[in-house]
């Protein structure tokens, strides 16, 4: 079956309906919504019969999966399973690129992908305690789960691209991780220019230094003296020039591009599986732009036994007020340990009030443009209830944060980042209501990339892998533009007539 996709805010009375590799070339909807799969495929049946067939077998670890590990930094014994990574990865996302794009080609590009990840479960699995356990997604080339989704993408943009023998332009603004991950992932690809903004001197040393010491000539970072928000304007204003649009091709390949979700649905499947039990798990997700969890939702909804889903968010907690009571309502973001998650409109959840309105595009547009304007929005309570049975959210402060770095290193000798933190935080407290609950929290980024928040937490330096010990020594292409639009543009054709 081929999967269909309409935008969220489409108002007409026949929907557009586009093929997924239109909806990955086009990033967002010229209406402004984002693109939704009409249907869901289940998972593939060689998946789940594998996964039966795994669980009948005795277990060894089943015995000692409930204490927490013996030695710190224990790689859970994986579950002996039927597939590797990339295989799982293959048949996962082919229920969604069916009759689009040939199954063999999509299977060197996701085995391509994975190819440049450190571990070789790509996404593994670690006991932290009793019926606690951590998935590891920092595994990949820029040291934070943003890889998982755009290394993949990538391949899958430049295939489509030779297919249709055209090129794009990827702008977009990062806080930090979604930059340097895609900047790395499309690096050297011949139809392929990347331009991406940042707030000068607001994202740490080690994430600029991610963009500005890469060689390849077809990526550009550049400094905007401004905020996060200003850069973002900036590519919004630019998306919203229809001329330079067409002009230059631009693309984009942030949070809401449906294909990074696709390649996330994966490790929910994976984690799942190497667990190797038959019974309901929860995840917890530290959440900014609602994509990575979102993905546990389709995971879900393409039949995996997950239990409850869990948004953690920092002191910007929208959405654990959001899934408390059903209302919407913005206040200013402010600064934290975990800055990927410093968000307040988390783009993604659109895709999810779409199908809690019953993909209905008038609703969906009539309740985010509410929200747009008085920064305010609720649900009725039926549709309270429904998203209430899937979701559940809560927040930490970061000096709990700092608490929970510094006891999971006491307890397991483990090191984390203040995001993975959040949502660890988050799992510990249920797991205080209800002991029994069996929770894999997502690990987000390597605790290397936030140095300073791991040494107050824990009174140590985390350890430098080589890659990242190396970018002090690497030369820097440092470009800095003023938060100005004409400018941005200048430099955008520049570098497209190079
Ligand atoms: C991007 C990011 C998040 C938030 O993920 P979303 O998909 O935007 O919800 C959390 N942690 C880290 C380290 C990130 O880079």
């Amino acid at each position: 079956m081929t999967i269909r996709y309409i935008s969220t805010r489409d108002t007409q009375p026949v929907p557009d309906i586009l093929a997924f590799d239109e909806v990955l070339l086009k990033g967002l909807a010229p209406d402004g919504g984002l693109y939704a799969p009409i249907s869901i495929p289940r998972l593939p049946t060689a998946i789940e019969r594998s996964r039966l067939s795994a669980a009948e077998q005795p277990s060894q670890h089943h015995s000692t999966r409930r204490g927490p590990p013996s030695t710190s930094q224990q790689t859970h014994q994986p579950h002996r399973t039927a597939f590797t990574y990339p295989e799982l990865a293959t048949q996962i996302i082919a229920a969604y690129t069916t009759n689009i794009i040939p199954d063999e080609h999509l299977k060197s590009m996701v085995f391509d992908a994975y190819s440049s990840f450190r571990h070789p479960n790509i996404c593994p699995l670690v006991a932290i305690a009793e019926n606690h356990y951590l998935l590891e997604l920092f595994h990949g080339p820029t040291f934070a789960f943003k890889d998982v989704g755009l290394q993949l993408v990538a391949r899958l943009f430049d295939y489509e691209l030779n297919r249709r023998n055209s090129r794009v332009m990827i702008i977009g603004a990062t806080s930090g991780d979604t930059g340097s991950a895609a900047m790395r992932a499309v690096a050297g690809l011949p139809r392929v220019e990347i331009v991406m903004l940042y707030p000068s001197e607001r994202i740490s040393e080690i994430q600029r230094r991610q963009m500005t010491t890469l060689t390849a000539s077809n990526v550009h970072a550049i400094a905007i003296d401004g905020t996060f928000d200003d850069c973002q304007d900036l590519v919004k204003a630019m998306f919203a020039d229809e001329h330079f649009r067409a002009e230059l091709q631009l693309a984009a390949v942030n949070s809401i591009n449906w294909a990074r979700i696709v390649a996330q649905i994966v490790y929910y499947v994976w984690s799942y599986y190497q667990l190797g039990e038959n019974q309901a798990v929860t995840f917890c997700v530290p959440t900014g732009n609602f994509g990575n969890i979102l993905a546990g939702h389709y995971a879900r909804r393409m039949g995996l036994n997950i239990n409850r889903l869990l948004s953690a968010s920092n002191a910007n907690d929208i959405l654990s007020r959001f899934f408390a009571n059903g209302s919407l309502s913005a206040r200013e973001v402010v600064a934290t340990l975990s800055p990927s998650m410093d968000i307040q409109i988390s783009s993604n959840l659109e895709r999810l009030l779409f199908e809690i309105f019953d993909f209905d595009g008038n609703a969906t547009s009539a309740l985010i443009n509410e929200f747009r304007s008085t920064g305010r929005a609720s649900l009725t309570p039926k549709q309270h209830d429904q998203l209430r049975t899937g979701f559940q959210g809560d927040r930490l402060t970061d000096q709990e944060t700092l608490e929970v770095m510094a006891g999971v290193h006491a307890d397991t000798g483990l090191t984390i980042d203040p995001h993975t933190a959040v949502a660890v935080g988050v799992a510990q407290k249920q797991q205080r209501i209800h002991p029994d609950e069996l929770i894999i929290t997502l690990a987000t980024a390597h605790p290397a990339k936030f140095p300073d928040a791991v040494a107050s937490a824990t009174g140590k330096t985390p350890n430098m892998p080589a890659p990242l010990a190396a970018l002090e020594h690497k030369k820097e292409r440092r470009v800095s533009l003023p938060k100005d639009l004409a400018a941005v543009q200048s430099f955008v054709r520049s570098v497209r007539n190079s």
